[in-house]
């Protein structure tokens, strides 16, 4: 523990003594730590984006761009502004939870439905990968909160795609059991060492790639797809082995309608 001590001196009965106060100031130095964390992590995944983004753009002013490579580049400023979206998206979502606003608005969701449409959004931006959807039409609705858990979904889905090489197949499925809807989110990728599976839901926290190559992000994704989903009274697991790629699940109560 960090203690913080004052001295002061205090009069009783005509006799001065001189008093210590000593505070536990852990829990503040810990949090204080927290945002600094938070900020340098965030504000290097925000000029990423932001620096790509005005690149191509100024390239393109400047210059006479035939219309096919214009294409390309409006892909990649597409990709990047949904990088930078994702990321705003989940830090006005973490201020949302503390401040007890988490996920409020429950209604009946149907989850081929939502797929269906997630499954479009990424395909847009995203070539290098074959994202397969697999849930009945006739799946039973859930009772969830559509932003937080489209939120989770698109945490878990661009992990696939970020963490897996391209021509790589990412596929989404719902199923029943027990009482229980099971979704899961698979991918073939880098997979994730039994060691840091547990870790891997702690904010901040990072898999040091072995060969090095840097892929962008803060630590935070996971995280806030742990607290959707528990607020949902549900929980989230990894199955994976290094290699040979990873299965991101939750588990939904299945409620009667
Ligand atoms: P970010 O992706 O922004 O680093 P996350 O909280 O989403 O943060 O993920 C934490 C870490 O877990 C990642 O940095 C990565 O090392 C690992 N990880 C997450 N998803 C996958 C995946 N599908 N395959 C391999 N590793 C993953």
């Amino acid at each position: 523990a960090i203690y913080e001590l004052t001295l002061t001196t205090v009069e009783f009965k005509k006799t001065r003594y001189l008093v210590c106060v000593a505070q536990d100031i852990s829990e503040r130095k810990k949090l204080d730590q927290m945002k600094d964390e938070m900020i340098s992590a965030v504000s290097h995944e925000m000029s990423t984006p932001l620096t790509a983004m005005l690149g191509f753009c100024e390239f393109m002013l400047e210059n006479e761009v035939p219309a096919e490579q214009q294409q390309e580049f409006l892909q990649i400023i597409f990709k990047e502004s949904q990088r930078l979206k994702g990321l705003i998206d989940n830090l006005l979502s973490l201020q949302r939870m503390r401040a007890g606003m988490g996920c409020v608005n429950f209604t009946w969701l149907n989850l081929s439905m939502l797929f269906a449409e997630l499954c479009q959004l990424f395909g847009k931006y995203s070539a290098t990968h074959t994202i397969k959807v697999d849930c009945p039409t006739d799946f039973p609705l859930v009772s969830a909160d559509q932003l937080c858990l489209q939120q989770a979904m698109e945490n878990l889905i661009s992990n696939a795609i970020k963490y897996s090489p391209n021509g790589g197949t990412v596929t989404v499925t719902a199923r029943q059991d027990d009482g229980q809807v099971i979704v899961s989110v698979k991918d073939e990728g880098m997979g994730i060492s039994p060691v840091v599976q547990e870790q891997i839901f702690d904010r901040f926290f990072r898999i040091d790639t072995k060969n090095g190559q840097k892929v962008g992000g803060t630590g935070l994704g996971l995280p806030l797809v742990k607290e959707i989903i528990s607020l949902h009274h549900g929980e989230v697991w990894v199955e994976s082995e290094e290699g040979q790629g990873s299965t991101f699940c939750f588990s939904l109560p299945l409620e009667r309608e």
